[in-house]
């Protein structure tokens, strides 16, 4: 990852985060035993030492239950150095146990080093303790105590790597395994940023942007307009609803989205990981957490890849889905009304018409014309036609049970199938429709407009659905001819 040409300064490569700092203590190494002289003779032994440009940070416990204590309390020992016989005869080798096993610290190194052979043969210990060294105070000289230690902090040193390593895929597998199962792609975009923040442990403030139209200027100039946020989280939430870029609070992170967008690629700054998606469809998308923590090392460097490349999988997915969901919406809804359009009718009718029929059991369709329509248009302009439009359309929705397929038939005509109503239940329920949109105080820009409908609704089942709303359609003609805002059923 290069990241020299970032306008905003970004950290050279493995120099740490200022916040990251922290994380990088000294290495810690407790010392255990009843004999104060050791403790200083080690003090003067390792208390300079430096190892990977960290020094070393002693504790000290003169008894087991007082280490069991320190180990309960303090994180990130590395190494301990523990006598055997203190407070009994075995109390080191007592502690070896509660912390495997009670405390279920399996990363630290122990030391065992003892004055009394004898009590703790190391034949026997090594088998039957889980320690890592075994080491005779006597043979123990100052050079072999520098040489056993810095082979400890190695070893300790690759186990938490692993460790580390191992808890970021398990949280990868998590994670991803969520994101593959959500429905929406803004569901899923604000499942990223929550796994997001888990991942690199931070506060889930951050936002997903995609860039959808490959023909928008340069990603790195786009403006906040030509993207779309898909989720935005914490301090950024305003970004979904925000379309004042001028006032726009967050330059320096939308110019590290632009920037990871036009790049292609991951950013990490003291302050930011911007994340950099490679999807199919969309151009690009990111997503950004303020102050992600511990993203530092190498290994948590590669870790994210995975994660990203893991994440753009599902984004791909996500994409993909929402694109044919929307293109089937749009295949068989009236845009206006959100009602089925015409061939979704059609293509709805078809069995329901000829299941009827075959069955004989009863079935409605009517035609539905809202009288004077063109008035509306005249007077009040098409949008307001429009909204009356929309509003036939909202009352057919809440009048009708799902099972009915309602429809927006083109222009200011509606079609009702309903199946297994009766002749005299089909008049009953279209009249009150009727009536209900004659009593509707329908507000529009402003103005009450009345409204009025003429229905023709046909009972007489046949074979075809287009039989059936010809029928339809000729009785509604014959509702208009007797003076409109009726019923006429056959
Ligand atoms: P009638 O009572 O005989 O049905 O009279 P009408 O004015 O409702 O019927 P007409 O067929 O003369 O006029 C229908 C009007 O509907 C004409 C057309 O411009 C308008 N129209 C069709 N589709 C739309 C639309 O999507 N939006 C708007 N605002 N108007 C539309
Ligand atoms: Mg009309
Ligand atoms: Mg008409």
């Amino acid at each position: 990852m290069t990241e020299n040409r970032h306008p905003l300064k970004l950290k050279a490569s493995p120099a740490p985060a200022p916040h990251v700092k922290a994380l990088r203590r000294d290495w810690r190494i407790l010392v255990v035993d009843d004999d104060e002289e050791i403790h200083s003779a080690t003090r003067m032994i390792l208390g300079r030492m430096q190892f990977k440009g960290r020094s070393i940070e002693l504790l000290s416990a003169t008894s087991a239950a007082e280490a069991q204590a320190v180990l309960e309390r303090e994180k990130d020992i590395a190494v301990i150095l523990l006598d055997v016989v203190m407070e009994s005869d075995d109390a080191g080798l007592q502690l070896v146990r509660t912390i495997r096993e009670q405390l279920d610290n399996q990363s630290v190194r122990i030391i065992l080093r003892t004055g009394q052979p004898g009590q703790a043969p190391e034949e026997r210990v090594i088998v039957d303790y889980d320690i890592n060294d075994y080491k005779a105070k006597s043979e123990l000289t100052a050079q072999k105590l520098f040489t056993t230690v810095i082979a400890a902090l190695r070893s300790y040193e690759t186990i938490v790597s692993l460790d580390k390593t191992r808890k970021g895929l398990e949280k990868i597998l998590d994670s991803t395994s969520t994101l593959f199962q959500v429905d929406s792609i803004q569901h899923f975009a604000s499942g990223v940023l929550t796994q997001l923040s888990a991942f690199l442990d931070c506060q889930p403030n951050g936002v997903i942007c995609a860039q959808f139209d490959h023909n928008s200027p340069h990603p790195g100039a786009a403006s906040c307009h030509q993207m779309q946020f898909l989720a935005a989280s914490g301090e950024y939430g305003d970004c979904i609803a925000c379309h004042t870029e001028d006032e726009c609070r967050h330059h320096e992170m939308m110019q590290l989205i632009r920037q990871s967008l036009a790049e292609h690629k991951n950013l990490l700054t003291d302050q930011y990981t911007v994340l950099y998606f490679e999807t199919g469809d969309a151009l690009a998308s990111a997503a950004l957490l303020h102050g992600g923590l511990g993203v530092a090392d190498e290994s948590d460097r590669k870790l994210l890849e995975v994660f990203t490349s893991k994440i753009s999988i599902a984004l791909a997915n996500a994409l993909h889905y929402q694109k044919m969901v929307s293109a089937e919406r749009a295949a068989t809804t009236d845009f206006l009304t959100g009602l089925n359009n015409r061939r979704q009718l059609l293509r709805l009718g078809i069995p329901l018409v000829a299941g009827a029929f075959r069955a004989g059991t009863p079935l409605a369709v009517a035609m539905l014309d809202i009288d004077h329509f063109k008035q509306v248009n005249d007077s009040m302009g098409h949008d307001a036609g429009d909204d009356v439009l929309i509003e036939v359309g909202t009352l057919l929705r809440e009048r009708f049970r799902t099972s009915d397929v309602a429809a927006r038939f083109g222009g200011e005509e509606f079609c009702v199938i309903a199946a297994n109503l009766t002749p005299e239940a089909a008049h009953a329920l279209f009249d009150s429709f009727r009536r209900a949109l004659e009593e509707k105080i329908c507000e529009i820009r402003g103005k009450r407009v009345p409204l009025t409908i003429s229905i023709g609704v046909t009972t007489q089942v046949v074979e075809s659905v287009d039989a059936m709303i010809s029928a339809a359609d000729a009785l509604l003609y014959r509702a208009k001819q007797e003076g409109r805002n009726r019923v006429v059923i056959g």
